[in-house]
């Protein structure tokens, strides 16, 4: 069993608590939030463990990159606080498996990892993903989802074959070392969640929008700027990652959009609502999803656009009646070019 990496000296010295302090669900003031963190370092129960709505904000809040989040699900499944009702997690437990039944393949760079979503397949075309190679399905899910169900054991038990399917199937004999991830969930696995819980991964990792930005840059002649106002749905996944995010910004200004200012964006993002529905909690995913349609609709933006299809699912037909168009930033890009 692969452990944890994380310092529980530091959260005892930390004078700031970040990570729970600035939890945009919990309301936790300094004092507060350091008796519920001394809870958790004991692997006791404490509020957070049954409260949290598993938006992931706390490992991008961590000044330290100490895993709070990740401590969090460690917990819950060691003291059997299920954030999801049981059935609806087993019934997740089946349906997101993996059955090991597709054959080797040559593949060639960019190799396009498209996790549990082959049905966006038909989106890896146009002179962005000249020559790209797909690959996706359960097979090789990145199987980060079940930091919203407590479950970091599955994490554990698949993640290891999944990156060995990755490498063994597809890589190692196409001669190829690297994958460029379509969902911020695969990038933050491979990237950040394996080294925490030392798991090898042995193929190199781009984030979709680094490979955009890439491409727009190489297409520049190509490129017709949009001239419009989007807003962004930065993902859950996005705050195990936040380096990354600079690239929204980026390829935004080669594509001729603006990133309009909204309260919930960068720094302060809201879940998309899917997970809190998963969880039955369903008032506060009502509440969540109006305050961020209303903060969208109030930037005037022409576009809403998503990276990550589950927030897609959960928001866009919502974002799409208050006059919004839902529109993913890999479809965006392909717009802009000739
Ligand atoms: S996880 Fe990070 S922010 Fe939270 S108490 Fe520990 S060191 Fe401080
Ligand atoms: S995951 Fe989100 S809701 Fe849970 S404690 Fe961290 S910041 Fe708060």
């Amino acid at each position: 069993m692969t452990e944890l990496r994380f310092d529980p000296n530091l959260c005892r010295a930390c004078a700031t608590v970040d990570c729970l302090v600035r939890c945009q669900y919990l309301d936790l003031d300094l004092p507060g939030a350091r008796i519920e963190k001394d809870l958790i370092l004991d692997g006791r129960p404490s509020r957070v463990l049954t409260d949290c709505v598993t938006c992931y904000g706390c490992e991008e809040y961590c000044p330290h990159g100490n895993h709070p989040f990740y401590l969090i699900v460690e917990r819950q499944e060691q003291l059997g606080i299920q954030p999801a009702p049981a059935p609806i997690t087993r019934q997740q437990l089946i349906m997101m498996g993996d059955k090991n039944d597709a054959p080797p393949a040559r593949v060639q760079a960019p190799v396009i990892h498209l996790c549990a979503f082959p049905m966006l397949a038909g989106g890896i075309a146009g002179p962005l993903y000249e020559d790209a190679s797909v690959i996706a399905g359960n097979d090789i899910f990145c199987n980060v989802m079940w930091l919203h169900f407590a479950r970091n054991s599955v994490i554990r038990e698949r993640l290891p074959r999944v990156i060995a399917r990755i490498w063994e199937r597809y890589l190692r004999d196409s001669g190829v070392d690297e994958i460029v991830c379509y969902h911020d969930e695969c990038y933050a696995t491979f990237t950040r969640i394996a080294p925490a819980f030392g798991i090898e991964v042995p193929f190199r990792c781009v984030h979709l929008f680094e490979f955009l930005a890439g491409r727009l840059e190489a297409l520049a002649g190509r490129v017709r700027p949009l001239k419009a106002r989007a807003v962004y749905q930065r993902p859950c996944s996005n705050r195990l990652i936040p380096e990354t995010d600079r690239w929204v910004d980026e390829i935004f200004a080669r594509i001729g959009v603006e990133r309009v200012a909204r309260r919930y964006d960068r720094g302060t993002p809201l879940c998309c609502g899917g997970v809190l529905y998963a969880h039955q909690r369903d008032d506060l995913g009502d509440d969540v999803q109006r305050r961020n349609l209303d903060d969208m609709q109030a930037a005037g933006a022409a576009f809403c656009v998503f990276n990550c299809p589950a927030c897609m699912l959960s928001l866009g037909e919502a974002a799409a009646e208050r006059g919004l168009f839902p529109i993913f930033m890999s479809d965006l890009c392909r717009e802009a070019v000739k």
